[in-house]
Order: C-alpha cells, then structure tokens, then sequence
C-alpha cells in the first residue's frame, strides 16, 4: 500500500488545527483549551499519512464534540480542555487523546468500533468515523486503539502505533 515516512507531531498538529477550525466554523464562539506534549523522540514512523490523518482528525473532531455537548450541560463555570500528547515507547508510538467532555456509559463504550454505531442526531454523524478508525489502525497499521472512559468526567483515547 502507499506506506511512506511521515512526520508524526506534524501530522498530529495538522488535523488537530483543521479540527479546531471546522468546530469553530461549525459552532460559533467554541472555544476550549489545547494542550499538546508532543515528544521529540516521536520523529518519523512508516504510515499511509491520508488514513492517519483521518483517523486523528476524528479522534479530535469526537472530541470536540464532547466537550461542546458538556458545555451546553454545565454552562460558563465549565473548562473544557483537549489534551493530545505523543511519545515513543521501546518501538511504538503512543498517541493520547484526551478531553474532559460528556464520557461515555458502559453501554456506548462497548458499541464505539461497531460501523453506524452514533449517539449524534441524525444527519450529524454517520457512525463510521471509530470503526474505519480501528480497522485502519489495526489491519492497516498493525497498531492498537483502545479507549478509557468514565461517563460525565472524560474520554481518552490511547493509538499505538509501530514506529
Ligand atoms: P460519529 O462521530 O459519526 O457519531 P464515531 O464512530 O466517530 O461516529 O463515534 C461513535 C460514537 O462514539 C459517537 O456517536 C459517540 O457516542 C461516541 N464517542 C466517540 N468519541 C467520543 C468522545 N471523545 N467522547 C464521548 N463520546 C464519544
Ligand atoms: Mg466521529
């Protein structure tokens, strides 16, 4: 397939600023805090950058997501706040998402990778964004994507990937 050397942090920034900027188109006055710790032993890893790239702009647009809907749930006195960090761990790299957004219950969590799975209204989410994610990350890349949530508080998502 179309494997090549790709900047990982770059990539990471990238789509993570594309993310923030169609939320904003999207919805107007969002705003959150974005923290990134990138690691500069992250550097190159072989990958088909389109389908990584799409597979992070949907991590940080679910994320996005999240914490608007939190938002309109507490109102002002709410921060919400997107932490993206990436390190080199032996051989892989271990990309980490995370937001303080609305979490998932047990029964949402179990459905995330199923394809058309979407708690979204309809005509807002087609539910394929997770399952074309994993199958990406573990077919395509013989990486991990795995998720730790706790309903009301946050959401992380954990991508390894061989470097
Ligand atoms: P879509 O975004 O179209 O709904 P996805 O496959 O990307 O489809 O996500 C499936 C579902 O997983 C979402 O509808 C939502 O319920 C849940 N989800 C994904 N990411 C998050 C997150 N960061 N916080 C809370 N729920 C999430
Ligand atoms: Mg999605």
């Amino acid at each position: 397939s179309q494997h090549e050397l790709v900047r990982v942090n770059e990539l990471i920034e990238e789509n993570l600023r594309l993310a923030y900027q169609e939320m904003q188109a999207r919805n107007h006055g969002f705003q959150a805090t974005l923290r990134t710790e990138l690691d500069e032993s992250v550097q190159e890893a072989q990958l088909v950058r389109t389908e990584i790239g799409r597979v992070l702009l949907n991590l940080f647009t679910n994320a996005f997501h999240a914490l608007a809907a939190r938002q309109a749930q507490l109102g002002a006195d709410y921060a919400p706040v997107l932490h993206v960090s990436s390190r080199r761990v032996g051989s892989q790299i271990e990309i980490r998402v995370r937001d303080n957004g609305t979490g998932m219950s047990a029964a949402v969590k179990q459905q995330i990778f199923t394809p058309f799975f979407t708690t979204k209204p309809t005509g807002q989410g087609t539910g394929l964004g997770l399952s074309l994610a994993h199958d990406i990350v573990t077919k395509g890349h013989g990486g991990v994507l795995q998720v730790e949530t706790e309903e009301g508080n946050y959401t992380e998502f954990t991508l390894v990937l061989p470097a």
